[in-house]
């Protein structure tokens, strides 16, 4: 059984006046309701629900000058935990929440950094309006779209940060900024890949598309043959068309081999289009079961706003980008299956490759897939043994699937001259390190 120690509540002086109104403290009748989150138990001294800039301004301060731990949180379904903590202040962004057409011609949206997706996803519809984001409802905006955003559209939409025409941030001196291309390009330019080391997020503008039905094909594959049955899978999704996304998930069956799901959504209705498209997929492997249907897009992602208390025991989680699924990385990741409770791969490629390496902060722009293998504590050592042996067939990292925060990491997530710009904006913008909790970056660039 996991325990946590046990919380302090923020002693009343030290806490601003004007966030006692919002602070939920350990006692408070709601604290067991969002001390915790979707992968760890926390003990914060206050969760302080912002409603505005001031109040985070004010949290920020406080957290400066108390010398708390810091934490921002929008959906609280971090991967690494790490939107709650203990005995420190949480600046938790669930009220921020609004979802906005600015223009339904063009499709600009505004949208409030607390939002669940699915929620954003519900709100868009109505106006023939989509977002690609991820494949779960209940995960919030403001992690997503600070970091990616691999949604289930993503080979003919791209990421969601693709689509994001503007930022607005409460930096470390509590000012808002609202960035953009030509307003503090720099900054535009870190937040979409590395935004939670520059400021809390309160909202961003996106841009995007018409989006209505979509067909949805769940599969269930026998992939006990599981290299060769990665080998297959992977080639027809890179060769299947850009309507094509399809996300895939590995564990282990009753059996002891590996069984497979996939889900694939073609963005349209047209049922020969959709036929001769996701044809190929299913000779990937023994097809043990499969249902296609038509929906609604938002009807895939529902947002259900259940209790968060830990609900996810595969805390450990590795990840990594490939190209094209070799041989050898089929067998690596059939070698991850021995140490992982599940091993995941989210199509790419296609639209999130027509956008430039250098355009923002999230630099990896060839790669065909992402991988994530997740487990618990206990089985750690051995994933990451089983994984060494694999990295020299991956090519880079997406920081929302990754728990370690080594130099490699950083390394592989942000390569090249990526780190380096990052590093020296991180100097200007937010010089004391009052933003270091997630991914935090160097103060000074490593020594290659
Ligand atoms: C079940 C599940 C499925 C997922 N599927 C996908 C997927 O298909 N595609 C994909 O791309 N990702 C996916 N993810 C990963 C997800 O995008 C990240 O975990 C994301 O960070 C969660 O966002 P959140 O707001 O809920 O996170 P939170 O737990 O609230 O925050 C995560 C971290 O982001 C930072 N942060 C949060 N909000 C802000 C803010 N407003 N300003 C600055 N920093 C902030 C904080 O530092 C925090 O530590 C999935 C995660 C889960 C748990």
């Amino acid at each position: 059984m996991r325990t946590t120690a046990s919380p302090q509540p923020a002693p009343d002086d030290l806490l601003p006046q004007s966030l006692a109104a919002v602070a939920v403290r350990p006692g408070d009748r709601d604290y067991d309701a969002v001390r915790h989150t979707y992968t760890r138990l926390g003990s914060p001294a206050a969760v302080i629900r912002v409603r505005d800039q001031k109040d985070i301004a004010d949290a920020l301060a406080h957290a400066r000058t108390s010398q708390v731990p810091l934490t921002a949180r929008s959906g609280g379904h971090g991967i690494s935990g790490r939107s709650t903590n203990d005995q420190g202040i949480v600046i938790d962004l669930a009220g921020l929440d609004a979802v906005e057409v600015v223009d339904a011609r063009s499709g600009l949206v505004r949208v409030g950094a607390g939002a669940r997706w699915g929620d954003v996803a519900a709100a868009l519809a109505p106006h023939g309006l989509g977002l690609s984001s991820g494949d779960t409802g209940d995960v919030g905006v403001g992690g997503l779209a600070t970091a990616g955003g691999i949604g289930l559209m993503s080979r003919l939409h791209g990421l969601t940060i693709d689509h994001m025409r503007a930022a607005e941030l409460v930096l470390a001196d509590g000012s808002l900024v609202r960035t953009d291309a030509d307003h503090d390009p720099d900054l535009f330019w870190a937040v979409r890949g590395a935004g939670a080391n520059f400021g809390v997020a309160t909202a961003f503008e996106f841009q995007t598309d018409p989006v209505r039905e979509v067909t949805a094909a769940v599969t269930v594959y026998d992939a006990a043959d599981t290299a060769a049955f990665l080998t297959r899978w992977g080639a027809a999704v890179e060769a299947a068309p850009r309507a094509v996304t399809s996300f895939l998930t590995l564990v282990t069956g009753p059996g002891g081999g590996a069984v497979a799901q996939a889900m694939t959504v073609y963005a349209g209705t047209d049922p020969a289009a959709v036929g001769a498209a996701l044809a190929p997929l299913l000779l990937a492997g023994p097809v043990l079961r499969n249902h296609a249907f038509v929906t609604p897009y938002h009807r895939l992602l529902p947002a259900g706003h259940g209790p968060q208390h830990a609900q996810q025991p595969l805390t450990v989680s590795r990840s990594g980008l490939v190209d094209h699924i070799t041989e050898p990385t089929a067998e690596g990741i059939a070698a991850l299956m021995g140490a992982a409770g599940m091993v995941q791969l989210r199509s790419i490629g296609a639209a999130v490759n027509d956008t430039p390496p250098t355009a923002m902060a999230y630099s990896h722009r060839t790669q065909n897939f992402s991988l994530m293998a997740a487990t618990t504590p206990a089985l750690r050592d051995d994933l990451d043994q089983r994984w060494e042996q694999l990295h020299s067939h991956l090519n880079g990292l997406y920081l929302s699937f990754e728990t370690r925060t080594g130099r490699r990491q950083l390394n592989d997530a942000f390569p090249g001259t990526v780190l380096d710009r990052l590093i020296a904006l991180k100097a200007y913008y937010d010089p004391e390190h009052l933003f270091d909790n997630n991914f935090a970056l160097p103060s000074a660039p490593f020594q290659h």
